[in-house]
């Protein structure tokens, strides 16, 4: 009998190659080669993925299959999973093993108008498992989400987009240089996916942190409003707030906090920051 696959987005999980790799390089902000190598295509793939979580209604429309998948190339300074920053913090699992667990839900998911969604981390990283995992869903007939900095979309191709009905697309912030405080990255290959995927009619919807102090700069929010209105398939915003779930993480894995003290945005500038989305005809949740 298989593993079951189970895991929740606030489990801590490193298996014990992540850990040993985690001695071996000793600066876990880095960005490991082997974080971001391309999986040789072959018949079943395997990707590396940290959790699932099944029943969500946070991660695109409907009820959602979501799973996590391990390797990211940002560092955002209020990220909630750090423990997936690299892809050996996942357990390795194969196509058909994944697929056998969605086949589960498959049914329910489209009674309840939801579907499958890849988070992360980032699901970028992995792109062939993701492309695979997106083509045997949209053979179940099941709607399909890739939730994503865009950091690394030149690696897919227009065809590679066709797969992927929604794209959860979080920009980080409009100002290049506010963008690489936060992620230590720079912005302008997530304009290009954005941009990508407008002149395809790719529907998206933008994701916005909420970070008093960090991203909530009146310009630095005209910024990302001015680039969500040039996007012509975007179907909403939403203005996440930001919150210390994600802390106890980041002391568990023995790294500094630099949000610790930060609390999150009060009423009255989460409805400024909305109104400057609305402003521009933005849907904004
Ligand atoms: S892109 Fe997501 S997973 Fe990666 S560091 Fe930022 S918040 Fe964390």
């Amino acid at each position: 009998m298989s593993d079951p696959l189970v895991g929740s987005r606030y489990e801590l999980r490193i298996d014990s190659e992540g850990a040993r790799e985690s001695e071996v390089v000793h600066d876990y902000f880095a960005v490991h080669p082997a974080d971001i190598e391309e999986t040789p295509e072959q018949d079943d793939l395997v990707g590396y993925v940290h959790s699932y979580e099944i029943g969500s209604t946070v991660d695109g429309p409907g009820i959602r299959f979501v799973a996590f998948l391990s390797g990211c190339l940002l560092r955002c300074q209020y990220c909630h999973n750090p423990d997936t920053w690299h892809k050996r913090n996942g357990y390795p699992v194969t196509v058909s093993r994944a697929m056998e667990e969605v086949a589960k839900y498959a049914h329910v998911l489209k009674v309840c108008r939801g579907g499958i969604t890849l988070s992360g981390g980032e699901p970028m990283v992995q792109r062939p498992f993701a492309l695979r995992i997106f083509r045997r869903c949209k053979e179940l007939g099941l709607h399909t989400c890739m939730d994503t900095s865009g950091r690394l979309g030149e690696r897919f191709t227009d065809e590679d987009l066709m797969d992927i009905d929604l794209n959860l697309l979080d920009i980080k912030s409009g100002d290049p240089d506010i963008y690489e405080k936060v992620t230590r990255q720079p912005l302008q290959p997530t304009l290009d996916y954005a941009h990508r995927l407008s002149s395809l009619g790719r529907p998206m919807w933008v994701r916005f942190v909420l970070v008093p102090g960090l991203t909530d700069g009146y310009d630095n929010v005209e910024r990302v409003a001015d680039i969500c209105a040039g996007l012509k398939s975007l179907e909403r915003v939403e203005i996440l707030r930001f919150h210390q779930m994600g802390s106890d993480k980041w002391r568990e894995l023995g790294l500094d906090y630099t949000l610790k003290d930060h609390e999150g945005p009060s009423p009255e500038l989460t409805e400024r920051v909305r109104k400057q989305f609305r402003d521009r005809g933005l849907t904004v949740f």
